[in-house]
């Protein structure tokens, strides 16, 4: 520092200072006895290295000198590295690029709440987004499983649009994929089965959408306005995005390996036929009689290799060729049936069954357990154990709530009371309410303005029961 010092402002008038310390060796720290010095060498780091002798350069030119311990040493210390055997450093060393820019540009909430009530997070008075958040010490989960991230209050501020923001308004993100793509990319750390959901439903949303803003003036000062003409709420295509899809380039390139396998009850195919087709050409087409369904029956008595499996396992050994199964010759693929609600009669049941089924070549096989013959799909169910203790209801419950919104499984759940499928009732409830009142505490954090409200299940029960009775009284 003092060798650039020298060289930099050309300046012969420079004082180099050599400490003499008490309390030190007098043998070894001999102050030397001329004025001249013809090298120093930084000390060896034994145990004589004692106090290192930090002189910092002011913002004014002044040069302080600090303690080693002095907190903000630290922070000023940048160790460099040359892994690609680079030269080493030269006091000209380019800076690299910042990354506090990025992130203070685009990871910075606000500024809305009272400095600027236009803001479009903002509703009856508040940020909807609740901002700012509360200075957290630690990264910890709520009660949900939701992340709650450390926020610093470490009296760091920035101005956004002109307004102090700190710690407590900056959006979670990751520097990483901040300083790579250099945008707004909201990131937060989900490990729970149930911020997974959020996460399915995120990504599902649709087109970004944004809310457009013409305003006169200037810096959003607070004027009164038509909030109607002034406010678009349009579709948000990028220029890239526009570009693509004018050269009707491919939106993803993958071809999932899933098959939907359909499957319907005795003559209730799908037929598809021009409005002007005379009706005895439709029914004695020969495609009528081959759904992908019934034929799978048909290569069953055919094909002994498939007997084995059942019918959403059929693809992993054939390929469905416009009008039959044919031996599968490369790769493989899964089938999966399409969702059948409960309350859905003798389309669930036999459902249920082919999920069991195997090598089936008519509908009373499939309706044939050990041996005896059935005469609904339901009674088979039965037989095979798949109905006790509304346990089909249950599981479809369950597994409806992987996609579903608690609403809709509400309505499912009222549609089984409504049409008295349900044996115990409360059973499926006492299994069920989490499902069925998943939306709960949030709804209620915004009636109420409270992000972080706590409720007991007692509660939450009530309220998710409430909902359900207003779909009953409706219903
Ligand atoms: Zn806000």
């Amino acid at each position: 520092m003092a060798k650039e010092k020298l060289h930099e402002e050309n300046n012969k008038n420079v004082h180099l200072r050599l400490l003499g310390k008490r309390g030190r060796d007098g043998r070894t720290y001999n102050l030397p006895s001329v004025s001249e010095v013809a090298v120093l060498i930084v000390g060896d780091l034994d145990a004589a290295f004692g106090d290192r002798d930090i002189i910092i350069e002011c913002k004014s030119g002044k040069l302080q000198r600090i303690n080693e311990l002095y907190p903000s040493y630290l922070p000023l210390q940048y160790p460099l590295l040359f892994p690609y055997d680079e030269d080493g450093y030269t006091y000209d060393i380019p800076f690299a690029k910042s990354t506090g820019h990025d992130s203070t540009k685009f990871m910075v909430h606000g500024p809305c709440g009272i400095v600027r009530k236009s803001s479009p997070c903002m509703a009856n008075g508040r940020c909807t987004k609740y901002f700012p958040k509360k200075y957290i010490a630690e990264t910890n989960f709520d009660d949900d499983g939701y992340p709650i991230h450390r926020r610093r209050d470490n009296g760091r501020v920035i101005l956004k649009d002109g307004v102090p923001s700190d710690n407590r308004f900056v959006v979670p993100h990751n520097r990483f994929l901040l300083m790579k793509y250099g945008g707004h990319i909201n990131v937060e750390w989900c490990n729970q089965s149930r911020s997974i959901k959020y996460l399915f439903k995120y990504i599902n949303k649709g087109y970004d959408r944004v809310t457009s803003f013409c305003e006169t003036g200037s810096n959003g000062v607070e004027k009164i306005v038509d909030e109607v003409s002034l406010f678009y709420d349009c579709r948000y295509i990028s220029s890239c995005e526009a570009a693509w899809r004018i050269f009707g380039y491919d939106i993803q390139y993958k071809n999932s390996a899933v098959e939907r396998s359909s499957f319907h009850l005795p003559n209730e195919q799908y037929v598809v036929f021009e409005d002007s087709e005379p009706l005895e050409r439709v029914v004695n087409r020969n495609s009528v009689r081959e759904s992908q369904f019934l034929a799978w029956m048909e290569a069953n008595k055919k094909f002994v290799g498939g007997r084995d499996l059942t019918y959403v396992e059929f693809p992993r050994k054939f390929v469905w060729n416009t009008d039959h199964w044919k031996l599968r010759k490369q790769r493989y693929s899964i089938g999966r049936f399409f969702y059948v609600p409960p309350g859905s009669g003798d389309m669930y049941y036999l459902r249920c069954l082919l999920n069991v089924i195997r090598g089936a070549t008519s509908y009373e096989d499939i309706k044939c357990v050990n041996g005896i013959q059935y005469a609904t799909f339901r009674d088979a169910c039965y037989a095979l154990g798949l109905l006790d203790d509304d346990k089909e209801y249950i599981d479809g419950i369950t597994e409806a709530s992987l996609w579903a919104s608690a609403h809709s499984i509400r309505l499912l759940f009222v549609s089984l009371l409504l049409s008295e499928t349900l044996a115990r009732p409360d059973i499926v409830w006492t299994s069920c309410w989490k499902y069925l009142c998943e939306d709960v505490v949030h709804k209620q954090r915004k009636i109420l303005h409270h992000p972080v409200l706590v409720l007991g299940d007692d509660e939450i029960q009530n309220l998710g029961l409430l909902e359900i009775e207003k779909l009953l009284v409706n219903g």
